[in-house]
């Protein structure tokens, strides 16, 4: 029987992993195993929700084991450590537990076909402070420091503020001079503009929850982008809907803005000029993790990504299959697959059947053609822009309820993927259901 190895469980790797099981697995035709550094799968652009503490990662988040079970594949977790291209096998880390301790050794999983889907993190671009003083939001473990960081200056701020009135703390007194909590966020991508937003929903919400004093005009959010206009990938109209939209909440947008140093507790402009924040976020630029240095000599771009032929093949390796936002290929029209949720899951489709097909002796695949069904941002309850694809070169700008839905569509699709409509009717049913029973926010 075949080996078919999946690393990354992600919104491609996940999607490919269970179509994969459901048609080969579960009639023994092949063994496909899944391996993931993580234990459980959060679909990723969710994580500016969790980072608010808008969505509970726990309540939605997809056990790999669990979901193996369901669907005749098997997981492994572990970090990939190297591939050996000529003996057909990946190598991955041990994995190490709480305190340090080693709980699974370091193992070598046979291949006979490996698709890599590791996909991609923010790009400091080596920015001098950034590593050590900003919050990226590439995983849920990131999205939750930000989260519990953001509840302590609230939590701090409201009780300064709540001393002050009683005249209590004289020393305190001088903390409330401050007035504001600052949170800066580098990059004018989908990630900073959904999180901007979502601060604002997440300080209204706050307010009920026992954090007295908080009002969102207490949130000082600066979003900084080094470009003239915010979502450079999005139509200009809809970019100027969305920075206006983000002034009226309170958001100061500044663009044309690079940022060359990030400190304890500012972030300093290629001018001199200094941003002061309590908290700040990295979530400018795309890179590949450096890992793929060590896949055995496959051609990389200068961010890592590993470049695939049509068919998703790695240039230099047929066996060897890369997906989502870690693959790089040029479109017809010159331009890379976008790294983007819709990207992936449409590669994983069509990597799935051109694996099957090998399978079968056939020696034709499938050439992979990246369809852009629009492009949608949420700015939190409050509203959500971006045009959907209409035709061949047309698209239409939708805003408001209808957008969210739309928006919302797309998470829908993955879960339907992954779970089949009823399963999914059932998880929308009890995400409505826990509207009434849990609190707006994760407030720990
Ligand atoms: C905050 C945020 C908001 C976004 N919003 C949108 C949006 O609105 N629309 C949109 O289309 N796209 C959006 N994106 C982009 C989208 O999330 C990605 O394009 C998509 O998730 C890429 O899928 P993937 O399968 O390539 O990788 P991922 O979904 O990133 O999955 C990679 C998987 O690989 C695993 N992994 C990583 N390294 C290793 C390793 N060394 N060993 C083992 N496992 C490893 C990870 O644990 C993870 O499970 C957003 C991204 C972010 C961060």
């Amino acid at each position: 029987m075949k080996n078919i190895v999946i690393v990354g469980g992600g919104a491609g790797g996940l999607e490919l992993a269970t179509y994969l099981g459901d048609k080969l697995g579960r009639k023994q035709k092949a063994n496909v195993v899944l391996v993931d550094r993580n234990q459980t799968h959060l679909w990723k652009p969710l994580l500016h929700e969790v980072a608010t503490g808008v969505l509970d990662a726990e309540t939605d988040a997809v056990s790999f084991r669990a979901h193996a079970f369901n669907h005749h594949f098997n997981f492994e977790q572990g970090s990939i450590a190297r591939i050996d291209r000529v003996n057909k096998y990946v190598e991955l880390e041990p994995v190490y537990g709480a305190e340090g301790d080693v709980i699974v050794v370091a193992r070598r999983i046979p291949y006979d076909y490996l698709v890599l889907s590791i996909g991609s993190k923010s790009n400091d671009f080596n920015t001098k402070g950034v590593a050590e003083n900003c919050i990226f939001l590439d995983a849920p473990d990131q999205a939750l420091r930000f989260q519990h960081k953001m509840l302590e200056l609230f939590l701090k701020f409201s009780e300064n503020n709540a001393l002050t009135e009683i005249g209590e703390d004289e020393s305190k007194q001088v903390l409330v001079q401050e007035d504001k909590v600052n949170i800066a966020i580098v990059g004018g991508g989908a990630t900073g503009v959904e999180l901007s937003a979502e601060l604002f929903n997440a300080a209204k919400h706050l307010s009920s929850y026992g954090y007295g004093k908080i009002r969102s005009d207490c949130l000082q959010v600066t979003l900084v982008e080094a470009g003239p206009r915010l979502l450079p990938a999005l139509p200009e109209r809809i970019s100027d809907s969305v920075e206006k939209e983000l002034v009226e909440l309170g958001v100061n947008v500044k663009t044309n803005t690079m940022i060359t140093e990030a400190t304890a507790n500012s972030l300093i402009t290629k001018d001199g000029g200094e941003i002061k924040a309590d908290l700040m976020v990295w979530a400018a630029g795309v890179r590949v993790s450096t890992i793929t240095q060590k896949f055995d000599g496959l051609e990389l771009n200068r961010i890592n990504q590993l470049c695939v032929k049509d068919s998703l093949q790695t240039t230099l390796d047929d066996s060897i299959f890369a997906i989502g936002d870690c693959a790089f290929l040029l479109q017809k029209d010159g331009k890379p697959v976008p790294p983007r949720g819709q990207a992936a899951t449409q590669m994983a489709t069509v990597c799935g059947q051109n694996i099957v097909a090998l399978l079968e002796g056939k020696t034709e695949l499938k050439a992979f053609e990246f369809r852009d069904k629009g492009s949608l941002v949420s700015l939190s309850k409050f509203t959500a822009l971006g045009s959907i694809s209409t035709g061949k070169k047309s698209s239409l700008t939708i805003e408001g309820r209808f957008a969210r839905l739309a928006y919302i569509s797309l998470y829908r699709l993955h879960q339907q993927r992954l779970h089949g409509c009823f399963k999914t009717g059932l998880i929308i049913l009890i995400g409505r259901l826990n509207r009434f029973i849990r609190p707006s926010l994760k407030l720990y």
